[in-house]
């Protein structure tokens, strides 16, 4: 998962447009005893002030740094001068500094520290936000300057960082509306507002069937759990004031180990229930009709524009390009995974039948055979190779690899010049290995803890731009890992090692960052989890094995026939993730590019997944009514499949690595990819770029090998 700081997700196209000059600050007052306004002052290029972050600070920051960057756009609107780069394109990059100021606050009070008063102001200013960003990208004045700008470059082309920040620009205005008529402007400010409010209503249906459905066990029903999770699921039911049970929430950490681990049948089924009918259980809080809503308020507002269907319009500025060439994609996977279900189910079967167990695999099943069949056949215990996995040393193996792929350095700060949001957060100093130049702060919010919200993302404070003089980077990586005991070492499963490498690759992506103007930082859906996802792959090195991955106790490396047993392991159970994953990517197209008009959501998905052929054995990863990537925002719509697409690139680049004379290692190899994948950003088309490294295009091969699925022949 990655968060781009608050603004890409909460205010999807607006990450263009906030940067600003901090000239007209016309309420004097408020600019000097509001901290969240404030210039970054400190080391580092200043740093955010952390320790007086406020939320009762929020409402007005936002207000005021609103107004500033909308005095800013005003100020380049009416210029009276002629267009030209520098006074409009230059000029919008450089605005709304003290907005995006703000917006690291609002992230961190979002994401890391969320309280019920925040969550109030949230939805306040959300409406507000959108109204925000209406007046920006609906600026009639202001576009009629861009699109002049745009039009002689497309006649005499500037350098090319500066020529794709004008396309980028104009594009996304034009994508916004920005041809529009005043009539059709006014519907479409209109739609947006609607949606924004849509979209706050389902993401607080889904959380409230989070927190509101929560199967309590007794003693007797713990069979099968592990003696943490026990602990854990106690303590949480001690909290709801349930003493003496044991809580399994209505989330997905909560239910994957259950239904793993547990041998109550009828329990797994009430969990499983729970879960996936998060937004459909037909009461007040049930997303159905709001889903119908969105779709028809997106398909009316592309109409708008003149396109037949969201996805066409959406996809026009990703790598694929357009919905056919991400549904061939997902179709050419698709029979492969399927077929595997088949293979795996038939292989659980028959553990049922050897146990004696009078069942037939259903949904709530899967999880827990496929352990039983993962431990007969690789003979792989997830806890044994828990004990080699220690968050410290994990930290160690990261800095290591980024010291010998980007020539990084990492030094802890500890002198308290740099204020933290929490007393578990831990900063660091990142600098070039040979030449000790500065390249930014790296911060680590490890532990889990009420307020933060789950799973695991990366986000920046600052990011490096050089159109202003050169900037460093400050970046974060965030986790769920529980807190442990005073001198106790953090054991993570592997499953949550290769996130945190993943999270890891986010910040070498910001940090390797090479780009002239803000606009060039923002990522590419369907490409920015590429470079993420390939960081990931480093974990199973043998430079990193051997090193890093030690006994907690013994300090003994991990064996060699347990590295052997999980890299044999790692196609188990594909047929599962590839499948769950795929049906809801091919169901958040197929509902794109539906007639929304009459639609029943409940009959589309139940009919969608007939015709696909989706083994009724297993549900979809993200069922419609709890979708919450396609419909709590737009950030994720018709861009699900993006993971998939970002996975082709990954598989068929760590081939190039694996094809190289030194392996994961190789320099040649690596300064390509440094150079050609990371540090461009969006400076560059990701399609020219991955050419410039690989020599030709990605193809699907390598992937198909990683998951173990019959390689098609052309
Ligand atoms: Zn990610």
């Amino acid at each position: 998962m990655i968060s781009k700081a608050f603004k890409a997700t909460v205010l999807g196209s607006i990450i263009l447009f906030s940067s600003c000059k901090e000239e007209q600050k016309t309420d004097q007052q408020s600019m000097t005893e509001n901290s969240l306004l404030q210039e970054w002052t400190g080391p580092y290029q200043g740093v955010p002030a952390f320790d007086k972050m406020n939320v009762a600070d929020v409402k007005e920051a936002v207000e005021k740094g609103m107004e500033l960057q909308l005095q800013e756009i005003d100020a380049i609107a009416n210029n009276m001068t002629a267009p030209t780069f520098e006074n409009t394109i230059v000029a919008m990059e450089s605005a709304g500094k003290t907005l995006d100021r703000v917006f690291t606050y609002y992230g961190i009070l979002s994401s890391n520290r969320s309280t019920p008063e925040f969550r109030a102001v949230q939805a306040e200013l959300a409406p507000k936000l959108s109204e925000f960003q209406s007046k920006i990208s609906q600026n009639e004045k202001l576009f009629q300057r861009i699109k002049t700008v745009y039009e002689a470059s497309q006649n005499n082309p500037l350098e090319p960082q500066e020529q794709r920040v004008v396309e980028l620009t104009y594009k996304q205005f034009e994508m916004n509306g920005a041809n529009l008529d005043a009539e059709k402007k006014k519907r479409y400010a209109e739609i947006n507002k609607e949606l924004s409010t849509l979209y706050t209503q389902f993401s607080n249906n889904v959380l409230h069937d989070e927190e509101n459905y929560v199967t309590y066990l007794t003693k007797d029903q713990l069979g099968g759990l592990s003696d943490g999770f026990i602990k854990s699921a106690a303590k949480i039911a001690s909290d709801k004031g349930k003493d003496g049970m044991y809580a399994i929430t209505n989330t997905r950490s909560s239910m994957d180990p259950f239904l793993t681990y547990s041998t109550e049948r009828e329990l797994r089924k009430q969990v499983w229930e729970n879960y996936y009918s998060r937004g459909d259980n037909g009461d007040e809080y049930d997303n159905n009709q709001i889903i119908a809503e969105i779709l028809r308020l997106r398909k009316e507002r592309v109409g708008l524009l003149g396109y037949d269907n969201y996805a066409q319009w959406r996809l026009q500025d990703r790598m694929a390009k357009n919905p056919e060439n991400a549904m061939d994609l997902m179709l050419k996977v698709w029979p492969a995974a399927t077929a595997r279900v088949k293979e795996e189910v038939a292989d659980m079967q028959a553990v049922a039948n050897e146990l004696g167990d009078d069942i037939t695999i259903e949904p709530w099943d899967y999880r827990y055979y496929a352990e039983k069949v993962r431990k007969k056949k690789y003979d792989l215990d997830s806890d044994e190779v828990k004990q080699y996995l220690q968050l410290d040393k994990l930290t160690e193996a990261m800095f290591f690899v980024a010291g010998e792929i980007f020539n990084y350095k990492f030094t802890p700060v500890t002198d308290g010049s740099v204020p933290v949001f929490h007393e578990d957060v831990k900063v660091w100093e990142v600098t070039d290995k040979d030449s000790g130049k500065h390249i930014g702060l790296w911060y680590l919010d490890p532990y889990a803890r009420e307020g933060k919200r789950s799973g695991a993302w990366a986000t920046t404070y600052r990011s490096s731009t050089t159109f202003e003089g050169p900037t460093n980077v400050l970046a974060s990586n965030n986790s769920n890992f529980v807190k442990p005991a005073p001198g106790e070492a953090v054991l993570v499963s592997w499953d949550d090692a290769t996130t945190f490498f993943h999270e890891f690759g986010h910040a070498l992506h910001f940090f390797a960052a090479d780009v002239k103007y803000p606009t060039l930082q923002g990522g590419v859906r369907d490409y920015t989890e590429f470079q993420s996802q390939l960081l990931e792959r480093w974990l199973s090195t043998d430079k990193v094995i051997n090193q890093f991955l030690v006994h907690h106790e013994t300090g003994e490396p991990i064996p060699a026939a347990l590295v052997e047993k999980i890299k044999n392991a790692a196609t188990f159970n594909q047929g599962f993730g590839t499948t769950e994953y795929l049906a809801s990517a091919l169901m958040d197209m197929k509902l794109h590019l539906a007639d929304p008009t009459n639609i029943d959501i409940d009959k589309f998905e139940r009919e969608t997944l007939n015709e696909l052929g989706m083994p009724k054995e297993l549900p979809m990863r993200h069922r419609t009514p709890h979708f919450g990537h396609v419909f709590s925002g737009e950030g994720y719509a018709t861009a699900y499949y993006g993971y998939m697409w970002a996975d082709v690139l990954t598989s068929d680049a760590s081939e190039a690595f694996k094809e190289a004379p030194d392996g994961f290692y190789d320099k040649d190899v690596a300064e390509k990819l440094v150079t050609y994948l990371f540090a461009p950003r969006n400076a560059m088309d990701p399609a020219e770029a991955y050419r410039l490294f690989r020599g030709r295009d990605a193809k699907i091969e390598a992937l198909m090998r990683d998951r173990g699925f019959p390689v098609p022949k052309n």
